[in-house]
């Protein structure tokens, strides 16, 4: 592969930033463009170009990494005429996060505008960019993942291309983020719990991260479980787990902590167990969820 020479970058919130600077660091003549100006004034003293407009930007280089905050932000300046044009034969690697639909809508569309079309996922924080841990995930065509990919590698950590459709790096996306922002808002709920019983976010830290350690070895448990079929109960059925359920939310609502968020877990869980499942494990809830 040669050695890729120059990208754009589109879109300099926090991420688009962090990702313009790591294409500085690795060498590349890097040109950015922000719908509001004034964000690249760093990036300027490291050596990038400002450009003046987005098309501008698109036409100085073979890839264009777009990293704004939705597809509809994005929408906004690749779906005008002199973008579009200048986009013709280029290549479009998309960050911004949004649903699976709107990333196979926009694989559609440039298809539609001759328009090559990746679509990614960063699933790491802006300090692991340029990093070995960044994590990456793409989806699409596999011989312009392959093209791109020593430019991609300037980003630091891993990247892994998850297939043709372009939808699927969003699909895995949405479904990591799930666990994060449950887990997150199963983390505030805990603290409220805990303040209201006198205990400090300080104090409870270093046992909530046992607690958080619990759940990567079971997530590779249930793995094979779930895939197939199985919805193990052993050492942990689901008659047990409403049952402590049941003692979080009488606990927080006791101090007048809002605990829909618990209550609608228990709910699902009792269902289960209503239906017959209840020396199930709770995995068997991952075949419920979507049943009607
Ligand atoms: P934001 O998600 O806040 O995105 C900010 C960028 O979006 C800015 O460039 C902003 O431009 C642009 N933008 C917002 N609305 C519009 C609009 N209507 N038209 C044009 N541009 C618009 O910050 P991040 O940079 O952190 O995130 C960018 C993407 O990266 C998001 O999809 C995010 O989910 C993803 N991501 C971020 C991570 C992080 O740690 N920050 C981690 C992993 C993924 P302007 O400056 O003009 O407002």
């Amino acid at each position: 592969m040669p050695k890729p020479s120059s990208v754009t970058v589109l879109g300099l919130g926090p991420m688009g930033r962090a990702l313009a600077g790591a294409f500085l660091d690795a060498g590349l003549r890097t040109t950015v463009w922000n719908r509001t100006p004034g964000r690249d004034l760093d990036l300027k003293e490291r050596g990038a170009i400002s450009a003046a407009s987005a098309a501008d930007a698109v036409a100085a280089s073979p890839l264009t990494v777009v990293c704004v905050v939705n597809y509809d932000a994005a929408d906004t300046f690749l779906r005008t005429e002199p973008v579009t044009d200048a986009l013709k034969g280029r290549t479009v690697v998309n960050f911004s996060s949004d649903s699976p639909d709107r990333a196979r809508r926009a694989a559609d569309w440039a298809a539609e505008h001759g328009i090559r079309y990746l679509d990614g996922a960063i699933m790491t924080p802006i300090t692991t960019i340029g990093t070995p841990h960044a994590v990456f995930l793409h989806s699409g065509p596999e011989d312009l993942y392959a093209e791109h990919r020593p430019a991609l590698d300037a980003l630091g950590g891993t990247h892994t291309h998850l297939g043709a459709d372009s939808g699927r790096a969003a699909a895995y996306d949405i479904a990591l983020l799930d666990i994060f922002w449950t887990a997150t808002a199963g983390y505030v709920h805990a603290l409220a719990l805990a303040r209201a019983e006198g205990i400090t976010a300080r104090e409870l830290a270093p046992f909530a991260q046992g607690i958080g350690a619990i759940l990567p070895p079971l997530f590779a448990e249930w793995a094979d479980d779930i895939d197939e079929g199985t919805y193990s109960g052993e050492g942990n059925p689901l008659t047990s787990s409403v049952s402590s359920m049941a003692h979080i939310v009488h606990t927080a609502e006791a101090h007048g902590i809002d605990s829909a968020v618990l209550r609608a877990a228990e709910g699902q869980a009792r269902r289960a167990v209503g239906l017959g499942h209840g020396t199930d494990g709770i995995t068997r809830l991952t075949e419920l969820l979507g049943r009607r």
